[in-house]
């Protein structure tokens, strides 16, 4: 099968390469993506937050970890063909999109998510990468945001305000007039940013 459900949330059994030919697909195509990392923290989540599994419905999960990889040799006898986190996997991702893209970073405290934006351009200088805020913009914030990625039109946003928070903005509050593809990236911009 090319995915397994545990806990309600089908996590994709791909390759890291073939989840970067789909968001390259995506954004060639311009069909909305939405893009999360599933690592047993998540999954203790979901079983008990109904909110986050129905946000994640529409998402390509990818598996990370061995918590998930042990679930999956449990499930069907093997485990995932690839562990993809989102700290390795989106600095890949977008290393290797030759096509220069526009590059939303959302999330993190204040500050970090500039210093993310310039530590990846370094990692892939072809793109137009932006911090467009930091993750605790709350309610009251939310409005300026989301005008904020509509008038940057991004291709890729990253959005990094911790599970399940990151998924469930995106799900909610994220369409077409604010990007194409939409990664939930957890601790990224604080890895980046060092
Ligand atoms: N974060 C945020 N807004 C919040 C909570 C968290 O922007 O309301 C950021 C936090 O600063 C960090 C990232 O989300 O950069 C991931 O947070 P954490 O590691 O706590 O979440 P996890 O992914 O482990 O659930």
């Amino acid at each position: 099968p090319d995915s397994v459900t545990i806990a309600g949330l089908a996590i994709a059994d791909i390759t890291g390469a073939a989840a970067i030919a789909k968001v390259e697909h995506a954004l060639s195509t311009r069909a909305p993506l939405k893009l999360g990392f599933v690592n047993a923290h998540c999954v203790n989540i979901a079983r008990r937050d109904a909110a986050y599994r129905r946000a994640l419905a529409d998402f390509l999960l990818l598996p990370d970890g061995i918590g998930v990889d042990l679930g999956a040799k449990i499930l069907r006898g093997e485990p995932f063909c690839e562990n993809l986190n989102g700290t390795d996997f989106v600095p890949r991702l977008a290393a290797q999109l030759a096509t220069p893209r526009r590059i939303a970073l959302l999330g993190a405290a204040p500050g970090i998510a500039e210093r993310a934006a310039a530590a990846l351009s370094v990692l892939a200088p072809q793109h137009a990468i932006v911090a467009i805020g930091d993750g605790y913009f709350g309610e009251a914030g939310r409005p300026k945001v989301l005008a904020t990625l509509a008038s940057e039109r991004p291709d890729i946003v990253l959005v990094a305000m911790g599970v399940p928070a990151q998924e469930r903005f995106i799900a909610d509050h994220l369409d077409t007039q604010h990007g194409t593809v939409f990664i939930a990236v957890g601790a990224l911009f604080d890895f980046l940013a060092g």
